[in-house]
């Protein structure tokens, strides 16, 4: 438990969260959306500092991010919460476990520890994720801030949700992030997620910005988000609005959580998406949990750059300047050279 940031102290005692873009005002002994700030006495706390509930080793392709330090691990950690309530959420458990179990368990972690432990297990970078790292701010400050130190990344997967004064603090440790685009409708992100879509928007272009390495992804999900219409704006936008050299995932839904009366997403839709992505102008444009290739080619020659199944690298053919080896293309991305 840690006096919060980012926080304006209102009158009766009330405070106002400037974290996420909800900005909850929030009454005495009352909490905010996500359920892991509280205000105590006129003061907002963060009741996650230093709760760690997962930990693990996973491959940066899992984030998924395919154009930073491939092949490389991720130190990924979370604390419960979340400032979504998607009801297709794959680690409700403890993304919504303040809300709906009325408890926040986590293991009492410093961000030393975490920090040491990443560098121990030879990950490349520390990943804030599986829940929404932007209600763990402050923990994910202190521990990004040890990390740079450590010559260790910082990554973020996110749903994009995050105001501008919260990623100004961050950005300088901020390497990457993979924000999740989760419809082009705003009349989607009110009704499945209890959020609004320009919020997202903004996020990215900010990011792209700042110079952050950004990769976006879209869990397709029948009948929700995957009109064609729709998927071709989403892939306006980031063509438009990040530029043609980001990276974009599209998943397949399974059902899960509180959407079982969907069916899975057939492979034809995550077929048409990649058409759509790659038809408006995006160079990298992947199928998740599909049978579609996850390799990365050359955008210009077609050439094999990296060759990857599921998140195995097999071979990985960018030069040491990061282009490609047949024609001389650059080669989008950070670390693309890493073997
Ligand atoms: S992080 Fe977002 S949801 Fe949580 S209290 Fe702050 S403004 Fe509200």
């Amino acid at each position: 438990m840690k006096e919060a940031q980012l926080w304006e102290r209102l009158a009766e005692d009330r405070v106002r969260c400037h974290l996420c873009a909800h900005r909850c005002t929030i009454q005495p002994g009352g909490h905010g959306i996500c359920q892991v700030r509280e205000n105590r006495n006129g003061t907002l706390i963060t009741l996650v500092y230093e709760q760690l509930i997962a930990q693990h080793v996973d491959p940066i392709e899992k984030k998924p991010l395919f154009h930073f330090h491939p092949g490389s691990g991720a130190y990924s950690v979370a604390t419960a919460g979340c400032n979504f309530r998607c009801a297709w959420c794959q680690n409700h458990d403890i993304s919504q476990m303040p809300r709906e179990q009325h408890r926040i368990l986590g293991q009492t972690v410093s961000p030393k520890q975490i920090v040491e432990a990443a560098r121990a297990s030879g990950c490349r970078s520390i990943a804030y994720t599986y829940t929404e790292p932007t209600v763990f701010f402050e923990y994910s400050y202190d521990t990004a801030v040890l990390a740079q130190e450590a010559h260790i990344a910082n990554v973020y997967v996110t749903n994009g949700y995050m105001t501008d004064t919260m990623l100004a603090q961050l950005h300088p440790y901020l390497d990457a992030a993979n924000v999740d685009l989760k419809a082009f409708r705003d009349s989607t992100y009110r009704e499945y997620i209890g959020a609004r879509l320009q919020p997202v928007l903004d996020t990215l272009k900010l990011m792209k910005q700042l110079g952050i390495w950004v990769e976006v992804t879209t869990l397709l999900i029948p009948d929700l988000n995957d009109d064609p219409q729709e998927l071709r704006d989403a892939a306006r936008f980031v063509v438009e609005e990040l530029g043609p050299d980001t990276p974009w995932h599209l998943s397949r839904f399974f059902p899960t959580y509180k959407l079982t009366d969907v069916p899975p997403t057939p492979e034809a839709t995550v077929t048409r998406a990649i058409e759509i992505g790659k038809a408006a102008g995006l160079h990298y444009v992947y199928g998740g949990n599909s049978r579609q290739s996850q390799s990365t080619t050359c955008h210009n020659c077609g050439e094999m750059l990296v060759q990857r199944m599921g998140y195995t690298i097999f071979k990985n053919h960018v030069t040491a300047e990061s282009t490609c080896p047949a024609c001389g293309t650059p080669v989008a991305g950070f670390g693309m050279n890493s073997r």
